[in-house]
C-alpha cells in the first residue's frame, strides 16, 4: 500500500498548518470559551474565504481542471483527505465543521444530484461573495443510530412533496442556503423508503431551528428543527423523480457516511496528537520526563493513535481505489476515538489540577474527542457494522 500524496496535496498540509496555527486554534478557543458557535458574521469566516475555504469541489460541465483553486482543506484523494482531516483537527476539530462552504450537505448533491441540481445547489459555492453554508439533516429525536427509523414523512402533492417530521443535531442548518432533509415516502419500505429533498432556507413550514448547548466541539452550531407541511417543489427530490423510482435512497445516505468515516478517524486522531503534544510539553516542563511510568503512557498513546491512523488512511487507500472498505472505514472510526480519548484522559490525568481548571487547551480536547466517539455512527454502531461483515451479513 502507498499512502504518498501529490506534492499539491503535501504543499495543502503545510499550508493548513500554518492555517490552523494562526486562525483555527484561537477561533475555536474563542467560541468554546464563549460556549456559543462563531456567529455567521464573524469576520473570521470572510478570513477564510478569502483564503479559498467554503467552495464546492463540483465543477460546472466542461470546465478545466483547476487544481490550484482548491479550497487549503480539500483534497485530491481520500489519503491526503485523511491526512488533511488530521491535521485540521490538530488545531481545533470545531471549526472545521464551522468552515462556511456546503459541509456534509455537498456529498449527497454530488453523489445522487441530477446536473441540474448540481449546478443549481452547488454553484453558490464555486466562487462565493460572503461566506454560505449547507446542512445535512438525517437524526430525528428518535432515530440516531438507527437511521433506517427516520420517521419524517414525504408525501407528494401534485408539483411538490408535502414534508412533516423533526430534525435533530443538523450542522449549520440554521445558516445555511439549503439543508439536505432525509425522510421517508413509506415506513413499511424501510430503507427502501428513504429520499433525500433539498429543503431551502425559508421555505414555509421548514421552521423551529434551535441551536442546542454541546459539552464540545461548540464553534458550530447543531441545531433541531420542523417541518410542519413543508412544501418541497418535486425537483428538490435529489436524483429526480427516475432515482425515486429506483429505492436507492438509504444507499445513497450509507455512501456519504463511508466516505467520511476514515477521515473522521483522522479527525480523532488530531485530537489525540494535541493531546499528546500538551502531555509532553508539561511531562519536560514539570521535570516528569524522567519517570518510566509517564514516558510508557506517553509511548503508549503514540503507540496507537499511529495504529488508528494506519487504519483510516487503509480505509481511505481503499476508497481511492473504488474497493469497498464499509468494514475498514468502521474500523477506523471505531479505534481512533478511543485511542484519542486515551490521549486526552491521559493528559488530564498528567495536568492535575492545571489542565482540570477550565482554562487549558487540554480540557478542551477531552470535550471535543468525545463528540467524535457519535458522529456518523457511534463505536458500538460500527462494532455492529464490523461483526456483520465478518460473518457476511448485509449491512
Ligand atoms: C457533535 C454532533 C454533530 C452531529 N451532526 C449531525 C449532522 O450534521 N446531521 C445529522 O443528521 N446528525 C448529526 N449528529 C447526530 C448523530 O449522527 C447521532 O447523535 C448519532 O447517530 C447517535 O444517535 P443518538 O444520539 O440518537 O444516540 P442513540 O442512537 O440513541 O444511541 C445511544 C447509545 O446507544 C448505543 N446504541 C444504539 N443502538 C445500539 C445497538 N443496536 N447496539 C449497541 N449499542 C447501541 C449507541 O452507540 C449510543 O452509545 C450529530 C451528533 C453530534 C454529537
Amino acid at each position: 500500500m502507498d499512502y504518498s500524496i501529490s506534492t499539491e496535496d503535501r504543499r495543502r498540509l503545510e499550508r493548513l498548518a500554518e492555517i490552523g496555527h494562526d486562525e483555527f486554534r484561537p477561533a475555536g478557543l474563542r467560541a468554546d470559551r464563549a460556549a456559543a458557535p462563531l456567529p455567521a458574521d464573524d469576520p473570521f469566516f470572510e478570513r477564510m474565504l478569502a483564503l479559498g475555504f467554503g467552495r464546492t469541489a463540483w465543477r460546472p460541465q466542461g470546465a478545466t481542471a483547476d487544481d490550484a483553486t482548491r479550497a487549503p482543506n480539500k483534497a485530491g484523494s481520500a489519503v491526503a483527505g485523511v491526512l488533511l482531516a488530521e491535521e485540521g483537527a490538530y488545531w481545533d476539530r470545531g471549526i472545521g465543521v464551522a468552515m462556511c462552504g456546503p459541509g456534509l450537505g455537498e456529498s449527497p448533491v454530488l453523489g445522487m444530484g441530477t446536473p441540474e441540481q448540481k449546478e443549481r445547489f452547488l454553484s453558490p459555492f464555486l466562487a462565493p461573495a460572503r461566506p454560505v453554508w449547507g446542512a445535512f439533516a438525517m437524526s430525528e429525536p428518535g432515530a440516531g443510530s438507527d437511521v433506517a427509523a427516520i420517521r419524517t414523512r414525504a408525501v407528494r402533492d401534485g408539483g411538490h412533496w408535502i414534508l412533516n417530521g423533526a430534525k435533530a443535531w443538523s450542522g449549520n442548518a440554521h445558516r445555511a442556503l439549503w439543508t439536505v432533509v432525509w425522510a421517508t415516502v413509506d415506513p413499511a419500505l424501510g430503507r427502501g423508503g428513504h429520499r433525500a429533498f433539498v429543503v431551502e432556507r425559508g421555505t414555509p413550514g421548514f421552521e423551529g431551528h434551535r441551536i442546542e448547548k454541546k459539552m464540545g466541539l461548540r464553534a458550530y452550531e447543531s441545531v433541531s428543527f420542523f417541518l410542519n407541511d413543508c412544501r418541497v417543489p418535486a425537483e428538490n427530490l435529489l436524483g429526480g423523480e427516475s432515482y425515486y423510482q429506483s429505492r436507492a435512497g438509504f444507499k445513497g445516505a450509507m455512501n456519504t457516511f463511508n466516505a467520511g468515516r476514515p477521515a473522521i478517524g483522522g479527525m480523532a486522531v488530531g485530537i489525540g496528537r494535541a493531546a499528546l503534544d500538551e502531555s509532553v510539553r508539561f511531562a519536560r516542563d514539570a521535570g516528569l520526563w524522567g519517570r518510566q511510568r509517564v514516558r510508557d503512557r506517553i509511548e503508549r498513546s503514540r503507540r496507537r493513535l499511529k495504529s488508528a491512523m494506519l487504519l483510516a488512511l487503509k480505509a481511505a487507500w481503499m476508497a481511492d481505489r473504488k474497493i469497498p472498505n464499509a468494514v475498514e472505514a468502521s474500523m477506523a472510526k471505531a479505534a481512533a476515538p478511543v485511542a484519542a480519548l486515551e490521549a486526552c484522559a491521559f493528559g488530564m490525568e498528567l495536568l492535575g489540577m492545571t489542565g482540570g481548571a477550565g482554562e487549558h487547551l487540554i480540557e478542551k480536547l477531552h470535550r471535543d474527542v468525545k463528540a467524535l466517539d457519535i458522529v456518523e455512527g457511534t463505536g458500538q454502531i460500527q462494532r455492529i457494522v464490523m461483526a456483520r461483515g465478518l460473518v457476511k451479513l448485509p449491512n
